[in-house]
């Protein structure tokens, strides 16, 4: 039924098979009844993923968010249509969100996100994905552009097995590490998950807030400057977490501030928070880079690299230049409209730790 409706692949977990895991694997969570779980996934529009990572203007950006928010709707749609089947033949069974619903119940969730149920372990360990090093899950020959669906029941369904190693798409070429505007991902360090007896690994995620300020728009230039997401944000990359706390702060209150573009053929608004409370996607480059083949990957990562940096205009306008000339253009704007963008905040820490040694961790 999921095949027939666009899903790529399907799968099934148990209690057992799941038994072991973090908080996220629990799959009573949202069942309390619930023995196994269906676990499917469907594709991104690959066609709208390069025009994206080109920054090509005016509908780059917006395409591929329409696309992406269509394909979570369409997993959340599919979660239900099993759901409701399930329910018919007379089971318990409840649909699990795609995207953007978390345990509140969980201290300090704001920071650590935890799903009401990760639809990655399940889809790893129900072998209809496998873990890339960016710590998306992907499939062999099409990477890691997938949206991950799934179903928790009291039906007693058979258990698929994890995918073998053979199957795997990702080779560790590590690019989905160099795609991160402030390397969220370690390089090295490896992070493990085990569920019913297998380990999963994946690279360490060295802070999930440099994502908060990164996806969540509020900044997007790279560290390296030579390239940016969609968004104008262009602050210092934040050397530790206190730093990463200091310019959370600091983003959340300027990035509302940010002027909405009116005239759509001048582009779509590149903020997350501001517009009307609307979430917009301007990253989402580790996963959207890696295509489950090679050159392809490479492909994808020469585009994001060579795609310029935004900046904004006071009117709204996004423009995307060379980063030497983005930098330029900036530092002639009104030092008003400026500091939506930029502010030196390590220098205030600077001066606090002169004035009080030892006050930075
Ligand atoms: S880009 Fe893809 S293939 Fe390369 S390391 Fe990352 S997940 Fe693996
Ligand atoms: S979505 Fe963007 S900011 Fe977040 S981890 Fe991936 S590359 Fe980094």
């Amino acid at each position: 039924m999921l095949i027939e409706r666009g899903a790529m692949k399907v799968g099934f977990a148990t209690l057992e098979t799941m038994a072991g895991g973090p908080p996220g694997a629990d799959i009573t969570y949202l069942l309390p009844e619930a023995e196994s779980a269906v676990s499917f996934a469907i594709p991104l529009n690959k066609d709208l993923i390069r025009p994206f990572l080109a920054k090509e203007l005016p509908n780059g950006r917006a395409d591929h968010e329409q696309d992406n928010i269509e394909t979570n709707i369409k997993a959340w749609r599919l979660a239900k249509v099993v759901r409701d089947y399930l329910r018919e033949k007379g089971y318990k069974a409840e649909a699990v969100v795609p995207n953007n619903k978390y345990r509140e119940d969980v201290p300090g969730w704001q920071a650590s996100l935890p799903p009401e149920l990760s639809l990655r372990y399940l889809a790893a360990r129900s072998g209809v994905a496998s873990f890339g090093w960016n710590g998306s899950v992907g499939i062999k020959g099409f990477g890691t552009p997938i949206i991950v669906g799934g179903v928790v029941t009291d039906a007693k369904l058979e258990p698929t097995d994890p995918l073998p190693p053979e199957e795997s798409f990702c080779n560790k070429c590590k690019l989905c590490t160099k795609v991160c505007g402030y390397g969220m991902f370690s390089d090295e360090e490896e992070t493990s998950v085990t569920l019913g007896g297998y380990t999963f690994s994946y690279a360490k995620r060295i802070n999930k807030l440099r994502c908060v300020l990164v996806c969540g728009g509020i900044n997007g230039l790279h560290n390296s400057g030579q390239w940016s997401t969609w968004s104008p944000g262009r602050y210092d990359n934040p050397e530790d977490d206190y730093e990463v706390n200091r310019l959370i702060t600091l983003g959340m209150t300027a990035q509302p501030k940010r002027p909405l573009i009116k005239d759509h053929s001048k582009g779509y608004n590149p903020a997350s928070y501001g517009d009307q409370g609307k979430i917009q996607l301007t990253c989402g480059n580790c996963n959207l880079i890696c295509w489950g083949d090679p050159a392809e990957t490479a492909k994808n990562y020469k585009i994001l690299k060579n795609s310029g940096c935004i900046i904004q205009k006071e009117d709204g306008e996004i423009v995307v230049l060379p980063p030497d000339k983005a930098k330029q253009e900036f530092e002639k704007m009104p030092a008003k409209h400026k500091r939506l963008y930029y502010k030196d905040y390590k220098k205030k820490i600077r001066k606090k730790e002169k004035t009080t040694p030892g006050v930075m961790p």
